[in-house]
């Protein structure tokens, strides 16, 4: 694919445009993507026309709703490169993955004196969800540091990890710094002293070919609605056996084979982790988004937004007023510092250029701290973005630093 296939693309992202039709410069990609048309139809087609339940109607409607339900699930697992559609359980997002894995697999696994590997560069809700674990069961965190490129130090992963350590939870990509994980050694590391891996795949999943059996990790989790898809649906990746062993996260509907009044029994994954009606018109939509995005060729895209990354450094770095944050290599994610001028502050003046940009910690306060900083500005690629965009805010900084004096 040429990168004029790819420019072309961004006729079909209704959200690219203000209400009178100008040019909208969104570079919030990592936040949340904006949706190609073919997305918004089939969650329409899916919520009007084809509407039914899954899984209970003996009617045809139900049951091509079911079949549609399903459908998405082999297609994620082709997508992610599974073994079989019952390694993918339906969650509400990434976050609720690893909450689920947390409560789930580390309620039944770990133990006081059991360790948990963190990195520093960990979004909130690959933090949280451990901390609430850990102090349920007496388990401890320790957290890798970074390289002084920002990468996940994985040398120091190397000398950290104890046979104590149960579970290493890194982010395949940050979503602040865009930095990529050597994930196979990751994955070597923590196989070598019998810990699981668990990969954040947030910000990866858009941008990077994946596969599960090459990746060797044993949970991944990703969000739909950072994949050009909705919101309200995400997905946990693991292997069967592994999700066999764990018991249920939540109660209730769908996820039961018998229940009495003194006993339930448990269905098999992935349906034992989908406990009532499912996300039924948001799968149909995640299943438009991956043939959407599937269609351009991973690997190119990849390179695309890690071009724009690396132009957007190089104009940044000319700039003596700029601090530039993360690896020279990354994924389509530049975080920023503009002396004397809050990233809020210069947000907003960007917003006047309609140029959306993210300023603040990012859901990583931890990182921050690390950085020295309270916030930082961040400009984010999607497969819609092009140099015009990288215009528009660097028209938008010169003007920020005329306002300032600088
Ligand atoms: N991890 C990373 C790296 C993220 O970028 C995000 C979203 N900002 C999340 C986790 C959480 O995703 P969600 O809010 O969709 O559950």
């Amino acid at each position: 694919m040429t990168q004029a296939a790819i420019l072309s693309r961004k006729a079909d992202f209704p959200g690219l445009m203000t209400p009178g039709g100008d040019a909208w410069h969104y570079l919030d990609t990592a936040a949340t993507a904006q949706k190609p048309q073919a997305v918004i139809d089939a969650m329409s087609n899916a919520l009007g026309r084809d509407y039914a339940t899954v899984h209970r109607g003996v009617y045809s409607r139900s049951a091509d709703m079911t079949l549609a339900y399903e459908a998405a699930r082999r297609r994620v697992a082709d997508f992610i490169g599974a073994k079989s559609e019952n390694e993918i359980v339906f969650v509400r997002g990434a976050t609720e993955g690893i909450n689920l894995v947390a409560h789930s697999w580390g309620g039944l696994n770990l133990k006081a004196g059991d360790r948990i590997m963190l990195s520093q560069l960990e979004h909130h809700s690959n933090i949280v969800p451990w901390q609430m674990i850990a102090k349920a069961t007496g388990a401890e965190i320790d957290v890798c540091p970074l390289t002084d490129d920002h990468l996940i130090d994985l040398d120091a992963l190397e000398t950290m990890l104890t046979p104590q350590h149960k579970i290493v939870a890194l982010a395949h990509v940050s979503n602040v710094l865009g930095s990529i994980l050597g994930v196979k050694r990751a994955a070597k590391l923590a196989h070598s002293v019998g810990a699981k891996l668990l990969l954040d795949g947030c910000q990866a999943a858009p941008r990077m070919r994946l596969s599960m059996t090459e990746l060797d990790c044993d949970f991944y989790v990703l969000s739909a609605h950072k994949l050009y898809g909705p919101t309200g649906i995400g997905v946990l990746w693991a292997r069967e056996e592994l999700l066999a062993a764990m018991p249920p996260y939540q109660g209730g509907g769908a996820m039961i084979d018998t229940v009495t009044f003194e006993n339930s029994t448990y269905a098999p994954p992935p349906q034992r982790f989908e406990a009532g009606t499912p996300m039924i018109t948001e799968a149909i939509a995640l299943h438009a988004a991956i043939d959407y995005t599937q269609a351009l060729d991973m690997e190119q895209l990849f390179a695309h937004e890690s071009a724009l990354a690396a132009k957007l450094r190089s104009e940044l770095r000319a700039m003596n007023s700029i601090r530039l944050f993360g690896p020279d290599k990354s994924a389509g994610i530049v975080s920023f510092e503009m002396e004397g001028v809050h990233p809020h502050d210069l947000g907003t003046i960007l917003d006047e250029e309609n140029v959306a940009i993210r300023a603040g910690h990012h859901c990583a306060q931890p990182l921050m701290a690390h950085l020295g900083v309270s916030a930082t500005a961040r400009a984010s690629f999607g497969l819609y973005s092009d140099e015009s965009d990288i215009d528009a805010l660097l028209r938008g900084i010169e003007r920020t630093t005329r306002i300032f004096g600088q």
